[in-house]
């Protein structure tokens, strides 16, 4: 696990202890900022931690964001979501200024009619040219009306598709954040807005399962193999974990070599069978490079489930899988374990003390 993990597990509020530290140092609490430190927090990646602590504490906002266009470039650079939403802020203003003159313009064609009835109905309405008059007006300003209104309805339509199209880019923005760039899964910001989502609905609390997986000695692996062996590996693993599990399971990389699975609709039983599909086909399916013949394989995973009904929040939930996991890797990995009262894990490098 990551050195991150320890923390998490020893002081539950990050979001406290990331903005008590920013204080300290001086650092702006706006949310690229946060995003910076949270990152730096969660230890999954190395080099941005380091650029960050190369700042000193006395960093200034020039360097944060040379550092965050480094590493977030698409959610970082704030231009293109702000350009997307003052787009599509100015085009709902034009949008309510249309309606607002068809209002109007329907008000004067209701004051035109008001006055033609009135004439119609007056004692003198016998008058041929009085009712002609009235008439010849009606029929301008019906006329009028109509050609406005077709004019408006051809502009609605054209700024309802441009702001279809901005919406189109906001989602498309919305979700590069949301997604890790090696797996194409979840990343570890999605993961705790779906994790969040557990405990705001009963139903979903009362049958939702995580499941909290982790790479055995993977550490060897990019050892032995390099750093882009080990990428290509992680995705692959990516992949088999998110071919193996039910479509509406949400499936994140949460952190380096760790991945967290939040299977909704499922008893615990249920959890612990996905879990071990998943374990044994990632155990035997075949990590060998065609063309050398080197095999990086078998590569297999442990790992720790935890009902959300066995935990009080989002974060507990957490903690308690990664306790189950650690319970797995202690007891000889390549095997699944659920969480049970009783287990926890020691602060040293020992994985697991159980107080049965
Ligand atoms: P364990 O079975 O106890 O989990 O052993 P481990 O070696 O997997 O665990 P450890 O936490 O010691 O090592 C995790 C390694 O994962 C360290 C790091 O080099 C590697 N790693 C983390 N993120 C990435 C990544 O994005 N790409 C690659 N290639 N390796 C990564
Ligand atoms: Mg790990
Ligand atoms: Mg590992």
């Amino acid at each position: 696990m990551q050195g991150a993990t320890s923390g998490r597990t020893s002081t539950p509020d990050i979001a406290g202890q990331i903005t008590h530290a920013m204080r300290l140092m001086g650092i702006a609490p706006i949310p690229r900022n946060y995003e910076l430190y949270y990152e730096a927090y969660l230890g999954s990646n190395a080099q941005l931690s380091k650029d960050l602590a190369a700042l000193g504490s006395r960093a200034t906002q020039e360097e944060l964001d040379a550092i965050g266009a480094r590493y977030f470039s698409h959610i970082h650079h704030p231009h293109g979501i702000e350009r997307a939403h003052s787009t599509l802020t100015a085009k709902l203003a034009e949008l309510v200024s249309l309606l607002k003159e068809e209002q109007s313009a329907l008000e004067s064609y209701n004051r035109v009619l008001d006055e033609a009835y009135v004439n119609m109905t007056s004692k003198s309405a016998a008058s041929a040219d009085i009712l002609r008059h009235a008439i010849g007006l009606l029929s301008d300003a019906t006329a009028d009306t109509m050609n406005q209104g077709k004019e408006r309805v051809q502009t609605v339509v054209q700024k309802s598709f441009e702001m279809e199209v901005i919406r189109q880019e906001l989602d498309e923005y919305k979700r590069i954040a949301n997604t890790d760039s090696l797996t194409r899964l979840g990343n570890r910001r999605a993961f705790d807005e779906s994790l969040a989502a557990v405990y705001n609905n009963e139903h979903l609390r009362r049958f939702t399962g995580l499941l909290v997986a982790d790479i055995d000695h993977f550490k060897k692996i990019n050892d032995t193999f390099g750093h882009p062996v080990g990428d290509k590996i992680l995705a692959t693993v990516g992949n088999v974990i998110r071919a193996n599990i039910r479509r509406d399971a949400f499936v994140a990389r949460t952190g380096g070599e760790e991945f967290a699975v939040i299977l909704g609709d499922s008893s615990q039983e249920e959890c612990l069978q996905a879990a071990d599909r998943i374990r044994t086909v990632l155990a035997s399916t075949p990590f060998k490079n065609s063309r050398t013949g080197v095999n990086y394989g078998p590569i297999t995973l442990s790992v720790g489930v935890c009902m959300a009904t066995a935990a009080d929040d989002p974060l507990d939930l957490y903690n308690k899988a990664d306790i189950a996991l650690y319970a797995a890797k202690n007891s000889g990995r390549n095997r699944t374990v659920l969480f049970e009262e009783g287990m926890r894990k020691d602060s040293g490098r020992n994985w697991l003390i159980y107080r049965r």
